[in-house]
């Protein structure tokens, strides 16, 4: 089976569902069903997601797996973010510690620069 088509290979916009069949009994049913947010991604980034999962949200496991940097890999998630539609965080967000403990672990920054960046 091939995997779901996102968007449009013609116009690039969204596409829905019009008819699902069952497996077993090969039913069909006809209607128009969204794919939902989700729905709203690439294939590349449903596989992002797919791995953020497997790692259980850590963005330095998934930039493991996809052997880039942890900034590419954090750059890819806003992407993903803000595809769904979510805005970005608020400006006057804290500094995200897990984000600077998750670089410190991968040696991208020193333990000073983490103690820098925690306190800021
Ligand atoms: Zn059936």
């Amino acid at each position: 089976m091939n995997p779901l088509l996102t968007t449009c290979p013609v116009c690039g916009e969204a596409l829905h569902v019009i008819r699902l069949e069952c497996d077993a009994c090969h039913t069909a049913i006809e209607g128009r069903f969204t794919l939902g947010r989700l729905g709203r991604l690439s294939r590349e980034q449903l596989e992002f997601v797919e791995l953020l999962l497997k790692n259980r949200g850590n963005i330095n496991g998934v930039a493991g797996d996809l052997k880039v940097a942890y900034n590419t890999a954090r750059s890819r998630l806003d992407e993903i973010v803000a595809a769904l539609g979510y805005g970005p965080p608020a400006a006057d967000a804290r500094p995200d510690r897990r984000a600077i403990l998750d670089r410190l672990a991968a040696k991208e920054i020193s333990v000073e620069e983490a103690l820098r960046l925690l306190k800021s």
